[in-house]
């Protein structure tokens, strides 16, 4: 098993496409809500476990180097790796070469992603390559496509000009290296991405690890604004509805009008505290009674709507809710135990799975819960949902 103690982070471009704001601020330390993008990079690492980071740059690096120093400040030990601004990745990979530990994580300054380094690194392991590099599964089309991962999970096909058709990928960086392919890299100044991917690709070395995290980028000036918000801290918490809020029904029936809709003892109150201490709630919610014709979704909508009065006269309100209408036998993304819903909550909502509670009555809730990065918790009738909900935010008050 690979252990993976440090980050090697590409931190030395121009930032071209972020003039007139790098003409001063090298991109890595541009300020999203009053903290460099890379500190929240760092972080997310330190929260790995990451405990040693090498920072690759060239341009400006002085502005780097004062800010982060030696790392201490921020619980990690960070050393530097300076060259000239032309570089290119390899180039600087490779000059970095006897500062790296036999395996280590390659990142871009540029893109953040709520990584789960074990599930990486085990993945990376199963595969035996000499590199994995991480992919988003773009299942919003959020951009082009440039890799097709095989069903085997490995990248057989990597397109920088984005052209090919059946892509079905972005690769995020996010890479798992093995150092012997540094006795392989050419003694010019070369791109990691031109030379060095397309020949793991075609020895079969290069894994391709598919996520459906949204990555966030500070890349374009026209990103900024939307990672700026992503990166706020939010408080997000994720509700499962029938067994947590109402009454569930016997299986295989259904809650399918208002009458037959019963708030558990403490629910309201529970949803009322997390409102008071400015918790966004959403519902996310399997309703397959609709696949099965015994109701349809504007009875859903009635319900939730009535559901919803009531909660807004007691302080309480939910900010979206999720539901699945399919049956079991339809094998969509969203029927929990899949975390599809999870995903399109947190694409639309721009919220950090990672960073979120998601409480539900059923093993097929906290299944969902844990494939989506969320710390997840169970509500039964002797631990309600406002019993749960009270130590919460209890928790919260001890570490803020
Ligand atoms: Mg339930």
């Amino acid at each position: 098993m690979v252990t993976i103690r440090q980050a090697v982070i590409l931190a030395g471009g121009q930032g071209t496409r972020l003039r007139p704001i790098t003409d001063t601020i090298p991109k890595p330390m541009i300020p999203l809500n009053q903290k460099p993008f890379l500190e929240y990079l760092l972080e997310m690492l330190r929260g790995n476990g990451i405990t040693n980071v090498v920072l690759l740059l060239g341009y400006l690096p002085e502005k780097i180097m004062e800010y982060f120093g030696d790392g201490s400040r921020f619980g990690l030990s960070i050393s530097y790796s300076v060259g000239a601004v032309s570089d290119e990745t390899g180039t600087r990979i490779r000059n970095a070469a006897n500062l790296l530990d036999s395996h280590f994580l390659l990142m871009y300054c540029d893109n953040y992603l709520p990584l789960d380094l074990k599930a990486l690194v085990s993945f990376h392991d199963a595969h035996h390559t000499k590199a994995t590099v991480t992919v988003y599964t773009n299942k919003d089309h959020a951009t082009k496509n440039n890799m097709f991962v095989d069903d085997k999970g490995f990248v057989t096909i990597y397109d920088r000009s984005r052209k090919t058709p059946e892509l079905n990928g972005v690769d995020v960086g996010f890479f798992i290296l093995d150092t012997s392919i540094l006795s392989r890299m050419p003694p010019k100044n070369f791109s990691f991405e031109d030379i060095i991917l397309p020949r793991l690709i075609h020895e079969r070395q290069l894994a391709g690890y598919c996520t459906d995290h949204k990555y966030y980028s500070v890349g374009s000036l026209e990103r900024l604004p939307v990672t700026k918000r992503y990166l706020q801290p939010k408080k997000i918490i994720f509700l499962d509805r029938d067994g947590v809020i109402n009454t569930k029904p016997p299986k295989a029936e259904y809650v399918k009008k208002w009458e037959e809709f019963v708030f558990l003892p403490g629910a309201i109150e529970a949803l009322s505290l997390l409102t008071t201490h400015g918790y966004q709630i959403f519902l996310i919610t399997n309703q397959a009674g609709i696949a099965r014709g015994a109701m349809t979704e504007a009875d859903l909508a009635d319900i939730h709507t009535k559901m919803n009065a009531v909660l807004q006269k007691n302080g309480a309100s939910i900010t979206g809710i999720y539901y699945c209408p399919h049956g079991w036998d339809e094998h969509c993304d969203c029927r929990k135990p899949k975390p599809g819903m999870l995903f399109q909550a947190a694409r639309e909502h721009l919220i950090d799975l990672t960073k979120t509670v998601f409480i539900g009555d059923d093993e097929r809730d906290l299944q969902a819960g844990s494939q989506a990065g969320c710390t997840t918790l169970l509500a039964t009738p002797d631990n309600t949902l406002l019993q749960v909900v009270r130590k919460l935010l209890e928790s919260d008050g001890k570490t803020h």
